[in-house]
């Protein structure tokens, strides 16, 4: 068949074969990719998932679809921070701390510990997760972070494991969506809150116009540039257009047991946030 865009449309096997290789293909390339294809404003939303996400020292996170870590490295970033202004409102609210007290509050901050916080980055490519740890490593990254190759529809993980399951721009690329949603809920401890950010249906006319061209005629032809590769840049607008929008996709996350679903447009609904809980 052929979708109202023009593009043909895939069987589900297909499919999985498909992203695959274009996520093989890009990997060495991704950062760069994004950057330019988005003019840098991915890192801005990917920071307003952080900044919802809010995680507290001692968080458990699953980033699935995880590929070269930006949201594990924003997770330690954010903890660290956190657990820097704890240490700094301690050392306001006893002033008269001996002075040992106040050197040992100091060594905890300059160590910058996670206090236990862990992030577990699942991806099923390992090309994409081996430029990760490249990154990690390039940037310092070491403590509370793991690489873990395997399906968002099949996770490799126990049940009730996790605080927060994260995925970012990855779950348009699943081939069974609803099967990757009970996976996370499976793997998310009671309490624990499901998130997660993605492309979406622009809810403004004009923003709508010139994305639709930018899109369609610019992205594939960056693509080709700057990889090489038209065809796997036809293919991430195409899959964007193909996912569900912001009510469908809400649906399908409270079909699969989360409660007090809720979205928010960021970027005119050029992305949205989703967040539900395990209860
Ligand atoms: N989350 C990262 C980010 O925001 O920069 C990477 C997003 S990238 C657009 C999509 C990732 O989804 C790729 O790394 C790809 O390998 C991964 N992926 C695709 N299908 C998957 C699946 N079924 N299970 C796990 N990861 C998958």
């Amino acid at each position: 068949g052929e979708t109202h865009f023009g593009f043909q449309t895939v069987s589900e096997a297909e499919k999985g074969e498909k992203v695959y290789q274009v996520f093989e293909s890009v990997a060495k390339k991704y950062d760069v990719m994004n950057d330019s294809m988005s003019l840098g404003i991915h890192r801005l939303w990917k920071d307003i998932l952080l900044h919802q996400m809010n995680p507290y020292p001692g968080t458990q996170l699953l980033d699935v679809a995880g590929g070269t870590g930006d949201i594990a490295f924003r997770f330690i970033n954010y903890i660290r921070s956190q657990r820097e202004r704890q240490v700094q409102q301690k050392l306001r609210s006893h002033q008269n701390l001996s002075w040992q007290e106040i050197l040992k509050s100091y060594q905890e901050g300059e160590q910058k510990s996670l206090g236990g916080s862990h992030v577990v980055v699942c991806d099923i490519n390992k090309e994409m997760l081996t430029v990760g740890k490249q990154k990690a490593c390039h940037l310092g990254y070491s403590e509370g972070l793991s690489w873990v190759v395997g399906n968002a529809e099949e996770l490799p993980f126990n049940d009730d494991k996790f605080d927060i399951y994260t995925i970012a721009f990855g779950i348009r690329n699943v081939t069974l969506i609803d099967q990757a949603l009970k996976e996370a809920y499976r793997v998310l401890k009671p309490g624990g809150r499901f998130l997660c950010l993605e492309f979406s249906q622009v809810n403004n006319p004009l923003i709508s116009r010139i994305y639709d061209l930018y899109s369609f005629q610019i992205i594939p032809v960056l693509g080709e540039i700057i990889a090489g590769d038209w065809k796997s840049y036809q293919y991430l607008v195409e899959s964007i257009r193909r996912f569900p929008a912001q009510e469908e996709f809400k649906e399908m996350i409270e079909d699969t047991g989360f409660l007090k679903v809720e979205y928010r447009n960021v970027s005119s609904g050029i992305v949205a946030i989703h967040s539900g809980f395990k209860l």
